[in-house]
């Protein structure tokens, strides 16, 4: 093919692949242009995912009836006009990249109203081009719908998840800006749902339990927030740190929980990631994260906000300050806290079958073997199990037998895990599973991502013995819980697994689920077990189809044999 330059059609739909990568991004880039028009209130709604629907209406300052066709042309913006100003970047948006690039892959429309103006203007924009304008009567405020997003862009469309996941990534989006302006009261309508309200009063705290919940925001420590600390003495260029971080007991087990917004703007930074799991070091158990919500506030130009197509990276000037000013406030935060709750590693952690293969058999090498001899490598039986001895508990986590080929090193946790697994996943029943119910009805709150899945698969739930039912916009009443779990952290459980699964599909949840009522039901390391418990659990553990493996695929044990331990004693 000779070279040729491409139809502008083309070209716009390229660019807008930049932007919009997807429901949500179109969301993030409409809030965005509310919040920068100055709304106080900011509604958005959505519908199919955010493919058939998108609308975003605020009450901000509107844009001028002559102006209204100019604010779909690429690089037109009212925010900057030369390129000192991108220097000084107050805005979230800058770039005159948003409105034509969603116009090139969606239907779109507008309805504004600018402050001082009468009445309002309509237009409707469709592949790019005008297809309609008119005078409409509107309050001063600003109305964007997005209709038929990427009907014409089948690959964009291909590369998308299911609804549930775009539904999740949008409630995400707002979430993050409801936490980021408290001042501004955000509404979320998913296919007609609320499915998150936040009052707009000003206090982060309010936007915390609106998408948190209650539970956690009692949880919650303020951070930094001293003015007066700040402005005295402190060169101009350090970063003033605030927001809130969960107190060590509401760690979570991905780092989705951890926000960040840098002059306002919502950004992910690994940087400032470490800097906060930094200031938790000892404080949260092993692979746990903890909540945080971060705003710094720097001077303009301590800050490159122009290095990332979405704008969702930043790049600082000097990055040891910021990591610094960070660590130290949500240490000082927490160090506030007392007392600090030290969280024993050792006795409360699940030691992880990767872990377990470190310890290693320490034989000693005895003079006639040779120097070169093999080292004892952890082998697993090839099919099931033969009937085992129990000989003993080793660090409280491992059960230490004997069988007719040689000696099992046992790890109690992932084989208890293995066994509950099976239990659960085959004999999923109203029978099969044993239920305990609650004395009184515990509530359980989600956040607006958890309960875009649980609304799909609570009903599910029921098979593994949970009894939970929906009570309000993003409230659950659980009546019973698997008999197993009863006395475990259940709760912290299904918000785990809410976190983890996407829920597009039915199967993967179910297995999810049951790898998760296992993993938490099963005895822990670092748990005595009496003889009779060991005996039990390898009786058990014989009983089960893959005996070697837990749910996750790591080694339930490790086998030394018979040949082994004579070649290693130097017999033969
Ligand atoms: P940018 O935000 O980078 O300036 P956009 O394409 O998102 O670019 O928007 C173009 C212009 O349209 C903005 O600069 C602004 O003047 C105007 N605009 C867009 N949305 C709104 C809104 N909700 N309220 C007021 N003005 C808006
Ligand atoms: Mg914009």
């Amino acid at each position: 093919m000779p070279i040729r330059v491409l139809d502008p059609k083309v070209v716009s739909r390229i660019a807008a692949g930049e932007v919009v990568e997807r429901p949500a991004s179109v969301v993030k880039e409409l809030v965005e242009n509310s919040l920068d028009a100055d709304s106080s209130q900011i509604s958005v709604e959505t519908r199919g995912g955010g493919l058939s629907l998108i609308r975003v209406t605020d009450n901000g300052v509107g844009i001028p009836a002559e102006e209204v066709e100019l604010a779909f042309n690429r690089y037109a913006t009212s925010k900057i006009s030369d390129f000192e100003d991108l220097g000084s970047i107050s805005s979230l948006g800058f770039r005159g990249e948003a409105l034509p690039s969603i116009a090139a892959v969606a239907q779109v429309d507008i309805a504004t109203c600018a402050a001082g103006e009468s009445i309002g203007s309509y237009l409707a924009v469709e592949d790019g081009v005008t297809v309609n304008r008119e005078s409409q009567g509107r309050s001063q405020g600003t109305t964007v719908t997005v209709r038929n997003l990427f009907r014409r862009v089948p690959a964009r469309l291909k590369f998308l998840k299911s609804l549930a996941t775009e539904n999740s990534h949008i409630a995400n989006v707002v979430s993050q800006y409801a936490l980021a302006f408290p001042e501004v009261k955000f509404a979320l309508f998913i296919d007609g749902r609320v499915a998150l309200r936040t009052p707009g009063s000003g206090r982060l705290i309010d936007s915390v339990t609106q998408v948190y919940g209650l539970e956690v925001a009692q949880k919650m420590l303020e951070v930094g927030d001293r003015e007066e600390e700040w402005q005295s003495g402190a060169p101009i260029s350090t970063p003033r740190v605030t927001g809130m971080i969960g107190s060590p007991s509401v760690s979570r087990s991905g780092r989705g929980y951890l926000s960040f917004f840098v002059n306002r703007r919502w950004i992910s930074s690994r940087l400032l990631a470490w800097a906060v799991e930094e200031a938790y070091h000892g404080l949260l158990m092993a692979g746990k994260h903890p909540i945080a919500l971060i705003n710094i506030s720097l001077p303009a130009g301590e800050v490159d906000i122009n290095i990332h197509p979405t704008k969702a990276e930043v790049k600082f000037r000097n990055e040891h300050l910021v990591f610094g000013a960070v660590q130290k406030a949500v240490r000082q935060a927490l160090i506030e806290l007392a007392p600090v709750p030290k969280i024993e590693e050792v006795a409360t952690t699940y030691v992880s079958p990767s872990a377990s293969k470190q310890i290693s058999w320490t034989l000693p090498e005895s003079g006639d073997s040779p120097a070169t001899s093999p080292p004892v490598a952890p082998q697993t039986p090839a099919v099931s199990l033969p009937v085992l001895r129990v000989v003993g508990q080793l660090s409280g986590s491992y059960i230490i037998a004997e069988g007719p080929d040689g000696l099992y090193l046992i790890d109690q946790h992932a084989a208890h895990e293995r066994i509950l697994f099976e239990k659960i996943k085959y004999q999923r029943s109203p029978s099969g599973i044993e239920v305990q119910g609650l004395l009184e009805p515990v509530t359980f709150e989600v956040n607006p991502k958890q309960g875009e899945v649980l609304k799909l698969h609570y009903e599910d739930l029921g098979e593994f013995g949970f009894s939970i039912e929906p009570f309000g916009d993003r409230t659950y009443l659980v009546r019973a819980v698997p008999a197993l779990l009863h006395d475990k952290d259940w709760a912290g459980m299904l918000r785990e697994l809410l976190d983890a699964v996407s829920g597009e599909d039915r199967g993967d949840w179910v297995e999810s689920l049951a790898m998760s009522i296992a993993c938490h039901g099963a005895v822990r390391a670092g748990q005595a077990l009496t003889s009779d418990e060991m005996r039990e659990l390898i009786r058990q553990l014989e009983q089960v189809t893959v005996p070697q493996t837990c749910p996750h695929g790591r080694p339930t044990m490790i086998r030394l044999s018979s040949e082994q331990l004579k070649r290693e004693f130097g017999r033969t």
